[in-house]
């Protein structure tokens, strides 16, 4: 983003005017204060946070007739000239467009001159990282040996990049993203001085917007203030931006909670008939699923948020940001944005209803592969639109979305319960392997007199989505209640590691449960019993000498 109207007239020209650099601003300070200077100085940091802005602040204080307490005076003619960009030993260069080595090599051999003017010859390198190898090492030896005059600052948004040998010679300052509020109070006051009305909640959503750069932040305020003649306003900011309602995301989120495929596609489609930036709808989905995790994990507290918390499982929420992630790679891409963003939304859906194998293989292959090889084909799921103008919303009734999985809507059961269980960072995570009668069995010291009789008498059903549908022998019927499920839900939550829900149906002679198999144990053991005691030598001589008979049930398994 090229410097902005704003941006440069209010660049700070103090450390004292600089926004959240306080660590920093603290370093510099001390320094100048000890007069313990440094001959190379390494700002990172990413984009629009400062770095250009406190390197030409240290090269005005390093210049400064009139140095104030460790601030430049801003007013003798050494700062006014720097401040213009007139100083003949200041000297900026971007290496974006000075790699090679010659234009390194010419700038070194400079430095070992006197300065003209002032006391220091400052060199400040933008984007240091994208030097070559042997420009890099050019500036090595003098790094090694700065002249005493001269003073490197190099900055950089890509530390990894620059090379360790360099690193190892420098003042590294770590320049920090600003905060949201921390830009938008900053804005306000600008604003003001400027005498430009606002409403806070606008300046909150380009504070937003700005991504912890506070030059991202002026030259969105640039736009505003023509955008919205004078007046910066959310409604129009948010048409400005593109920006989505938050009700939008909550209704997708609603859908995919309903695992309603149709209806997700018919919400998707008329988010894009009325002109929003998909790809902005995506990333405040992927923001708010990150939130949902948080949430998940006792690390936020956002009453509405809590609702989602609980629908999803923990593994579920993470699955959704990585297919949002891969969809907000892609989406930038192309111009197929309508036909990335409602494949990244069915994607979620197929997923919600797909076995937990599938959701694993997704996040496995997430590092390696770009896009995971999904069962659902572009070709099937994909409106046909013949132009990329806004079509209006008729056009759906006209061409079907048939996604090629069947989902799952019917919802029968009597009684159902979600509940959440607190889970900690890395919950020990089971699987059912699909032998209920197991799992009761391992549970069964769990459940309490209520919940036994019911669970023994009960039939697997099946269990899809988290979800476990159980036939129970119809005579428990009137003990089941909500309260019921919530406790059967509580417990096998917390084996499994996150949440399931029970839906249990009625009916009669269930067969197949614990109950029953306990009673085939048992009439085995009595079988073997009887017949032990049938074919006992003694006791078949007792029964031919005294003519004694086995009273009938008395004979009990041990
Ligand atoms: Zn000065």
């Amino acid at each position: 983003m090229a410097n902005t109207v704003l941006a440069r007239k209010w660049r700070p020209k103090k450390f004292a005017d600089l926004i959240g650099q306080q660590t920093a601003v603290t370093v510099l300070n001390n320094i100048l204060k000890n007069h313990r200077m440094h001959h190379a100085y390494l700002l990172t940091g990413t984009r629009g946070v400062g770095k250009t802005t406190i390197a030409r602040i240290i090269a005005r204080a390093l210049n400064c007739t009139d140095l104030q307490i460790n601030e430049p005076c801003g007013a003798c003619k050494n700062c006014v000239d720097i401040d213009k960009g007139n100083f003949v030993d200041v000297i900026e260069i971007d290496a974006a467009s000075n790699t090679g080595v010659d234009n390194i090599r010419e700038l070194i051999d400079n430095a070992g001159y006197a300065p003209t003017m002032g006391k220091y010859k400052v060199y400040i390198i933008d984007e240091v990282h994208m030097l070559s190898k042997s420009a890099f090492n050019a500036m090595l030896k003098t790094l090694e040996e700065p002249p005493l005059h001269a003073v490197f600052i190099l900055a950089t948004t890509d530390l990894q990049k620059v090379p360790v040998t360099i690193l190892s010679r420098c003042l590294q300052l770590k320049l920090r993203n600003l905060l949201p509020p921390e830009i938008a109070t900053h804005l306000a006051s600008i604003l003001k001085q400027e005498n430009i009305s606002f409403e806070n909640e606008a300046l909150n959503v380009i504070a937003h917007t700005a991504y912890g750069s506070m030059r991202d932040a002026l030259s969105i305020t640039d736009q505003a203030i023509a955008y919205t003649n004078n007046i910066i306003n959310l409604a129009d900011i948010k048409t400005m931006l593109g920006i989505t309602d938050d009700e939008f995301i909550y209704t997708l989120l609603d859908t995919i909670n309903e695992q309603n495929s149709s209806k997700l596609t018919v919400i998707a489609t008329d988010i894009y008939n009325q002109g929003c930036d998909l790809e902005n709808v995506l990333l405040k989905l992927n923001q708010i699923l990150c939130n949902i995790s948080l949430v998940q994990l006792g690390g936020l507290d956002e009453e509405r948020l809590k609702f989602y918390a609980n629908c999803f499982s923990i593994n579920d929420v993470q699955l959704y940001f990585e297919i949002t992630n891969l969809g907000l790679e892609q989406i930038v891409k192309g111009n197929n944005k309508f036909q990335v963003f409602i494949m990244t939304l069915l994607r979620i859906a197929a997923f919600t209803i797909g076995s937990n194998n599938d959701k694993q293989a997704i996040i496995n292959s997430r590092n390696q592969a770009p896009a995971p090889n999904l069962a659902i084909t572009e070709e099937t799921a994909t409106p046909k639109f013949e132009s990329n103008l806004v079509q209006p919303a008729t056009l759906i009734s006209n061409t079907p979305i048939i996604p090629p999985f069947v989902l799952d809507t019917k919802n029968s059961s009597p009684v159902q319960a979600t509940i959440t269980i607190t889970e900690s960072f890395c919950p020990q995570v089971k699987q059912f392997d699909g032998d209920w009668i197991a799992l009761i069995e391992e549970l069964e010291n769990k459940l309490d007199k209520a919940i036994h009789p019911v669970l023994a008498n009960a039939k697997f059903n099946s269990y899809a989505n988290k979800q476990f549908n159980l036939i129970v022998d119809n005579k428990y019927e009137s003990a089941v209640n909500a309260s019921l499920i919530h406790n059967i839900s509580k417990i096998f939550s917390e084996y499994f590691g996150y949440t399931v829900t029970f839906d249990l149906q009625f009916s009669e002679n269930v067969g197949a449960t614990l109950k029953e198999k306990r009673n085939t144990e048992k009439e085995e053991k009595q079988k073997i019993a009887e017949e032990a005691i049938k074919n006992d030598a003694n006791l078949i001589k007792m029964q031919q000498l005294f003519s004694a008979t086995i009273v009938p049930n008395s004979i009990k398994p041990i």
